[in-house]
């Protein structure tokens, strides 16, 4: 079994994050609590390269329109299907879209839980809703009600993956092998060595 410390994960600024200036930011919270980036790029995503990164997990289209049925029945909104495939097959084509509006920064982070803990850094799917004090839930406003009303993807800012199984498999489609850095930084001896040796002279 690999060492928890030794788990990846994958964190996408999307391009509203990248057009609201939010790199700075987004990166020093992930390093805040301890997360090492071992890979980032930017680039133009594709629109096949986006429909291959959210379908890679062959659950994700039943869950994500089961996710919005659940919201608009306790927000008492009537969609029009009540087909989670339906309402994800409209979502991923604005998805489509909004992916590759702009330039975005993909990014690979190494640390202890990392896909627990980045998502719970970055916060619930619907700014709306999104806890303060997460990334997506002190730097944007978005809602379901508010994109559908437009005809658009939720804006919110980031993508993390969701598992860890997923992590693996999104890592996989946006980076090559040699393109992810093993290093050592300082800090791991602090955070993670079992006796902290070397620090009294
Ligand atoms: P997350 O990014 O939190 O893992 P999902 O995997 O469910 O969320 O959805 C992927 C992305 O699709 C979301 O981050 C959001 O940008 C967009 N999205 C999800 N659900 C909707 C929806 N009902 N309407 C518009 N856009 C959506
Ligand atoms: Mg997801």
């Amino acid at each position: 079994m690999q060492h928890p410390k030794q788990e990846r994960t994958l964190v996408i600024i999307k391009p509203d994050g990248v057009q609201r200036t939010l790199i700075g930011e987004i990166i020093k919270r992930l390093e805040r609590p301890g997360l090492k980036l071992v890979a980032m790029k930017m680039c133009v995503p594709t629109e096949e390269h986006v429909e291959k990164h959210y379908t890679l997990d062959p659950e994700w289209r039943r869950i994500t329109g089961e996710k919005r049925i659940k919201n608009a029945k306790e927000k008492g909104e009537k969609l029009e299907t009540e087909d989670p495939l339906e309402i994800t097959a409209v979502i991923l084509e604005k998805l489509k879209k909004y992916m590759t509006s702009g330039p975005v920064i993909a990014m690979v982070w190494q640390g202890a839980h990392s896909t627990e803990l980045v998502r719970k850094i970055v916060g619930g799917t619907e700014p709306r809703s999104s806890d303060v004090g997460t990334i997506r839930g002190d730097f944007v406003l978005d809602s379901y009600t508010m994109a559908d009303t437009d005809g658009r993807a939720v804006r919110n800012l980031i993508h993390a993956s969701g598992t860890a199984k997923e992590s693996e498999a999104e890592i996989n489609h946006w980076f090559k092998k040699d393109e992810i850095v093993d290093y050592r930084l300082v800090q791991e001896q602090i955070l993670y060595d079992v006796n902290m040796d070397g620090i009294l002279e």
